[in-house]
Parts: C-alpha cells; sequence; structure tokens
C-alpha cells in the first residue's frame, strides 16, 4: 500500500542495504511503523562525498540499483541530494518522525557520518536506531579468549563459524510505503556518463538470486579448483551485489553446500568478514600499512613512473594475463580474483609503484569497490597487510598464465592482438624487477628495525 506525504512516520534510510528480503533494519521501521498505524518513508540520500570517491561504474550500478528498489517499493523511494546531517533531520521532520532507521555501517567514513546524523537528530528531538550490519557477523564482535581483534585469518574464520548467524528472514509484509519531495533525479547521480565500462551486469535483487541460484546449481561444485581460473565461469560474481546489499552474506551462507568446495566458498566470504573487522578496529589500515616495514617501502615517482603507471592501467604492460586483467576492469568495472591478485603484485613489485595508487584506481574502477577488501587486498599483496602473503611471494605474470589461463582463452577474450605486431613489448623485465623489489624490502625491514631501535 503506498500513501503520500504524511503528517507521521518513520524514516528508513537504505544505505549498503538496497533489497527488501532479509532486511532486520527494515523489518525494524515496519514494525515500528505498524505497531503505531504509520507509514514508512524509505529514503535515500545522495552524499556527494560518498559519490565522488565511487567513480562512474560504481555511480551507474547504484542508480540502476536505486530505480529497481523504488519499483519494489511501488514508486516511493525519496531521493535526497546533500549532507545526511542536513537531509536526514529535515527529512525527518518533513515526515513527521521520530525515529529514522537504518543498518549499521562498519566502515570509517560510515561511522563517523552516522555519529553526525544520529547528534543533528537528537539536538530536534529525533533519534538514529542502527539495526544490523552488511555482515553475517558484524565487526568487532569476534574476538580472541582475551578480547582482542584477530590478527590472522585462520582462527578469526574458526570463531567468526562459531559465533554462527541467524537464518535469513523474508520480506516486510503489510508495510506502508510514503514519500517526501525528492529533490534530485536518479540520471544526476551518474557524474559522467560516458567514463562508465560498457559492459554492463544486471543489478537489483533478483538478479542476485538468480546468480546465487545459477552458481549453487553447478560451479559452486568444483568452486575449490575453478575459483583461480579467470577464462572459467567458476566464482559466484555475487561481489557488486554483497558491496550494495541488494543481497546479504546471511542468504548466501544458508545455502552454501556441505563438502569440500562449499567450505572454500564459505572461507572466501568470511575473507570479506576479516578484512571489515581489521578495518573496524584500526580505521587507519585502509590507507596505511600494517607491517612497520611496509612505511620504509621506497615508491618510484616521476614522470616515467606515470607513464608506467599508465601503461598498467590501460592493459599496455606487454605482460598479456596482467593486460587482460585490467581491461576486462577498464569493460566491465570487475576483475577475477587471481588476476586482481596478479595486476596488484605487478604494479608492486614489477613497477615499484606505491600499492595505495593501484588501491585508488581499483576503488575508482571496481563495481564492488570496497574500502575494507579492496585496500586489504592491496596490503595483502604488497606484504604490508595484517596476515598479508610475504614479500618475497612475486607473482610471475608467465607462470601464473601457464597455470591459470592454460589455453590462453582468457587473454585471447581481453588482449585479441596480442601475439601479433600491434602488441607492445614487455615495459619492464620481470626477472630483473623481481631482484630490485626484494632488494627494496630488505632495504625497508633494514630500516624498520633501525626505526623500532635496540631491542
Ligand atoms: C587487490 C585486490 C582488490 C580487491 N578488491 C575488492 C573489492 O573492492 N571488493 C570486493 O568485494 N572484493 C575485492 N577483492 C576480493 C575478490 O577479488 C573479490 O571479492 C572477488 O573477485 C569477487 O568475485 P566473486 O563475487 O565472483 O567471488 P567468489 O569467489 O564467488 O567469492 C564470493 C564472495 O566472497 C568474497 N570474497 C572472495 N574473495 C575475497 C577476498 N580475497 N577478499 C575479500 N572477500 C572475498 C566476496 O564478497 C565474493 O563476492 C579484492 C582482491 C584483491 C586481491
Amino acid at each position: 500500500m503506498t500513501t503520500s506525504t504524511p503528517n507521521s512516520s518513520v524514516v528508513f534510510w537504505f544505505r549498503r542495504d538496497l533489497r527488501l528480503a532479509d532486511h532486520p533494519a527494515l523489518l525494524a521501521a515496519v514494525d515500528e511503523a505498524r505497531a503505531t498505524g504509520r507509514p514508512v518513508v524509505p529514503l535515500f540520500v545522495a552524499d556527494d562525498g560518498l559519490l565522488a570517491s565511487g567513480g562512474p561504474n560504481r555511480q551507474d550500478y547504484l542508480v540502476r540499483t536505486l530505480g529497481g528498489l523504488e519499483l519494489a517499493l511501488d514508486g516511493r523511494l525519496t531521493l535526497r541530494r546533500g549532507r545526511p546531517e542536513d537531509v536526514v533531520p529535515q527529512v525527518a521532520a518533513e515526515a513527521g518522525a521520530e525515529v529514522v532507521v537504518a543498518t549499521g555501517d562498519c566502515a570509517p567514513y560510515g561511522r563517523r557520518r552516522d555519529a553526525r546524523v544520529a547528534a543533528a537528530l537528537s539536538a530536534a528531538g529525533r533519534s538514529l536506531r542502527l539495526v544490523g550490519s552488511p555482515y553475517a557477523v558484524s565487526p568487532g564482535r569476534v574476538t580472541t579468549g582475551s578480547g582482542d581483534p584477530y590478527r590472522v585469518f585462520t582462527p578469526f574464520r574458526r570463531a567468526w563459524e562459531a559465533h554462527g548467524w541467524p537464518r535469513p528472514t523474508g520480506r516486510p509484509t503489510g508495510a506502508t510505503w510514503a514519500t517526501v519531495a525528492s529533490d534530485i533525479a536518479w540520471g544526476d547521480l551518474v557524474r559522467d556518463p560516458s567514463a562508465v565500462a560498457p559492459v554492463r551486469t544486471a543489478t537489483g535483487e533478483s538478479a542476485a538470486a538468480g546468480l546465487l541460484d545459477a552458481f549453487l546449481g553447478g560451479p559452486v561444485a568444483t568452486y575449490a579448483a575453478d575459483r583461480d581460473r579467470p577464462d572459467l565461469a567458476g566464482t559466484s560474481r555475487l561481489s557488486p551485489h554483497l558491496r550494495f546489499g541488494t543481497i546479504h552474506p546471511r542468504q548466501v551462507l544458508a545455502r552454501v553446500p556441505a563438502g569440500p568446495s562449499g567450505d572454500v566458498f564459505r572461507s572466501e566470504l568470511a575473507w570479506r568478514e576479516f578484512y571489515a573487522d581489521v578495518l573496524w578496529h584500526r580505521p587507519d589500515s585502509a590507507w596505511e600499512p600494517l607491517a612497520p616495514a611496509g612505511r620504509f617501502l621506497r615508491w618510484d615517482s616521476g614522470p616515467e613512473a606515470d607513464a608506467r603507471f599508465a601503461a598498467w592501467a590501460q592493459g599496455r604492460t606487454g605482460y598479456p594475463l596482467v593486460d587482460a586483467g585490467m581491461r576486462q576492469l577498464r569493460a566491465e568495472g570487475w576483475m577475477h580474483n587471481r588476476v586482481r591478485m596478479l595486476t596488484a603484485s605487478f604494479l608492486v613489485k614489477d613497477l615499484h609503484l606505491d600499492w595505495r595508487r593501484g588501491a585508488a584506481h581499483f576503488m575508482d574502477q571496481l563495481i564492488d569497490g570496497d574500502l575494507a577488501s579492496n585496500n586489504h587486498g592491496w596490503q595483502w599483496v604488497a606484504g604490508t597487510g595484517t596476515d598479508a602473503a610475504p614479500f618475497h611471494r612475486v607473482f610471475s605474470p608467465d607462470r601464473q598464465a601457464e597455470r591459470f589461463d592454460p589455453d590462453g582463452a582468457y587473454v585471447a577474450r581481453y588482449v585479441p592482438e596480442h601475439g601479433s605486431s600491434g602488441y607492445p613489448a614487455p615495459i619492464v623485465d620481470h626477472a630483473t624487477e623481481r631482484v630490485e623489489a626484494l632488494a627494496r624490502w630488505d632495504e625497508a625491514r633494514a630500516a624498520a628495525a633501525g626505526a623500532a631501535g635496540p631491542s
């Protein structure tokens, strides 16, 4: 049922939870509204600060997702632009709402924003109620016996599984949706439509459910073996949906089959939760290396470094698997995990460029761009993070191609000119740069030890 501008309502503020099913915060808002005979005013705030950091692919994906959500809400989704600490209290006042309900946000910006919004609402005699999180287990909940955060993945995963999570719930029933006036249109949210990656995937809750069904109907059985093969459709492709909350990890975890492949898949979902937990405890870990030696690593800069960065970003390094990954990113706003690891390793250890530069580029381009998974994924590759791969593990682009793209099908898809005279020669020699990278790491470790002083 729908109604126009109410005198009294509950405002529900959508953020990274753009779905109706299995939504504890939305259920809480609907329950509260129904108990007092009031409607719910669903709201989305276009926060310029967040949108600017999104990049065109994520902006486009968001707009298409919001379009579907609006339809599911019988056209009743209020869209406002501005600073949330101004907009949310304003909408609450217009809608006559004492309470604004939302899902908790666990990332540093979201936590600071929510504190500002809660303070602004409170000053007006209203309140912000946060329910749940975008994770199966909210960050900060899984701790060691002594109450400390886990620094290493495997014991975290065990404790996370032991903690467990509730079964998913259905859609809210009996809700009355209402709106107040929107002040912008969907299209305004994409700053530069010409910069959006040409290949667009389907958005929304039903697209997410379809992907999960398709994955569970086939690829999950061979996931443990095929997940590293970018030439195969061996993974779920759920990451953008988990990013925008068109599916919740609970909904995925509830259907993961028993057996070795299911265990590996559950473990990958646990990496997402682990990285969110690390960021929760150490907000500085988004952009600062966690390993002391990481602070002393020497990075290249200047015009030649810039030219190498551009060749990497455009997929013109002369290393086919690296180039295929970077071109997949440009074409689709998504890249296979194996190739994310390789392209990141190449930037850091073959081109000697700061991992933060690569992380920022990925955040700009990826539809699933997520500060915790992306920046900790980069730190893992760079050997500077918590539970990181050792720095001396340097990915060889040729060896990775032999192992994970054995027939060259992935490279052929994205780098059709490979093997012809139009394809560039390698911009660096991998064997030489590997030695250079290891020398720089030794140098950084010695500097970190010196800075720590005698033990
Ligand atoms: C340098 C680098 C940057 C990355 N940036 C992001 C990012 O911005 N956003 C993002 O969601 N993932 C990121 N990842 C993790 C991983 O590459 C993607 O989650 C995965 O490729 C998404 O494809 P999928 O949904 O088919 O994954 P599947 O293999 O089907 O896995 C299911 C889900 O598990 C989670 N997951 C899988 N692998 C990882 C991982 N290594 N770390 C954290 N979560 C994982 C994701 O939510 C994924 O959707 C990054 C990895 C690296 C190495």
